[in-house]
């Protein structure tokens, strides 16, 4: 390999790296960049030669782990014998095929067809121009707008982009884009009244959904958009009743349900996906990262019957439907989903998710819970967080200038895990990849209990001062 100061070098003069501070990368203020290098079962290694526990699944989605010869293979094989075709005008491989037809059987909602996308972002997107397309063609051009919810994410680009709802993906960027609409976020810790229980702040958060409807007039809201369990935002699985409550308004207004399953799809939750587990019926289903486990870049809009059937239905009317990519359903990035999904199913990646999941979120709360700046410890199946606060009783958040989740971050990455500061507050995150041990996940919170104690100790040195 190059050695490493030159790959540094060249990295810094010429990449434009997402979600990093570009003065602070330019002057070298926060080091030189990680380069990855190696991936074997949840661990990575850099350059240096450091090795780390990779409790987030790079970006949630190496939920087959890393280094996985049958999927490596799966690709290979498929480039050797045919790299590239379309899917334009009725064009297919067996592997896309193969691919679409699992899909249907296993998606949430009444699954009909398959759109294919590189990203989370532009599957979303695909979602909103569907909602848009379906209202067209059965004469209700009205139903536009879109609603989704406040620390939502579905991604960066102009509608996915506008509808995650925190506004520091919208700053400077002339986000949300007209027609997308926020409504409250389903974190009963921070939004709840005090004494509120959890079916109570759940109907309260429903009742607000449909004050919204009502204020903007039902015959222009086409769809609501939301994770079955709020994943960047916070990693926050909904309270009692919310799934139930939210439905019951839909459905009174005639609003599509779109369930983006990014995050929670193929098993994270301890369910194949998050709407099974809640009950959720949606019309469009959107899945990447776990599809291919971040082998190859795919994701999918899913269609349900009662948008696709419409769709159908006007086609001699309207013509080809006319949205696709170069890349749509790229036969490489197929054969790479089907080789996970086998891995998926042979080694029951979903119950793995449910026991291994419940140890996790056991022992999270029992090294946590007590810590005098733990304000919550939350999650489900093999998705986890810990919300730091200055002041359990009240809720005070720490000063945003002191960083706090984000040292902890940085303390457990010097001990070797990868636990992600979220984005809005002090939040340390976990998505380890599914095929994690009950050891492994002993050690990746041990690692972080270490990181978290010795920020507190720092904490506890600054105030004396
Ligand atoms: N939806 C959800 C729920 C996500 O978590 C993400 C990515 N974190 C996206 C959409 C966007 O996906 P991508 O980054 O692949 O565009």
């Amino acid at each position: 390999m190059t050695d490493i100061k030159t790959v540094a070098e060249r990295d810094r003069s010429s990449v434009l790296h997402p979600f990093t501070q570009l003065k602070d990368f330019a002057t070298g203020k926060i080091g030189d960049p990680t380069i990855v290098t190696d991936g074997r079962g949840v661990s990575i290694k850099d350059a240096e030669g450091r090795s780390y526990i990779d409790g987030f699944a790079g970006l949630y989605c190496v939920n087959v782990g890393y280094g996985r010869t049958e999927v490596a293979e799966a690709i290979a094989r498929q480039a050797y014998k045919l790299a590239y075709y379309h899917t334009y005008a009725a064009h297919t491989t067996e592997e896309l095929a193969t691919l679409s037809d699992r899909l249907v059987r296993m998606a949430p909602g009444a699954p009909s067809k398959v759109f294919y996308g590189l990203s989370g972002s532009d599957a979303n997107e695909t979602q909103a121009k569907l909602v848009w397309y379906y209202n067209n063609l059965r004469g209700q051009p009205r139903r536009k707008k879109i609603i989704s919810r406040e620390r939502g994410y579905h991604g960066c680009s102009v509608i996915s982009g506008s509808m995650t709802g925190m506004s520091f993906y919208h700053d400077h960027m002339d986000l949300p884009f007209p027609g997308i609409l926020h409504t409250g976020s389903p974190h009963h810790y921070w939004g709840a009244e005090p004494g509120e229980t959890e079916d109570s702040f759940s109907r309260r958060r429903a009742a607000e959904l449909e004050q919204l409807i009502l204020r903007e007039g039902p015959e222009t809201i086409g769809a609501f958009i939301a994770e079955p369990v709020l994943g960047t935002g916070g990693i926050t699985p909904p309270p009692t009743g919310y799934w139930r409550e939210i439905q019951t308004v839909l459905r009174r207004y005639d609003v599509l349900l779109i369930a983006d399953e990014v995050i929670c799809g193929f098993g994270r939750t301890g369910a194949d996906f998050g709407s099974i587990l809640y009950g959720m019926e949606p019309d469009l289903v959107t899945v990447a990262k776990g599809l291919t486990s971040g082998y190859m870049p795919l994701s999918a809009a899913i269609v349900g019957q009662r948008v696709y059937n419409v769709m159908e239905e006007a086609a001699d009317r309207v013509g080809a439907f006319s949205h696709g990519y170069t890349y749509s359903g790229h036969p490489i990035a197929a054969a790479a989903a089907n080789a996970v999904l086998d891995i998926f199913e042979k080694e029951e990646l979903t119950n793995r998710a449910k026991t291994v999941g419940s140890h996790f979120q056991k022992r999270l709360k029992e090294r946590f819970a007590q810590l005098e700046i733990v304000g919550e410890v939350r999650g489900v199946g093999l998705l986890g967080a810990i919300e730091f606060v200055a002041d359990r009783q009240t809720k005070r958040r720490f000063d945003p200038q002191i960083k706090v989740g984000a040292r902890i971050s940085k303390a457990a990455r010097d001990r070797g895990l990868i636990a992600r500061a979220m984005p809005h507050g002090d939040i340390l995150g976990f998505a380890p990849p599914l095929i994690v041990s009950e050891p492994e996940i002993d050690e990746m919170i041990d690692l972080a209990y270490r990181a978290t104690k010795q920020v507190m100790d720092e904490l506890a040195k600054e105030s004396q001062t």
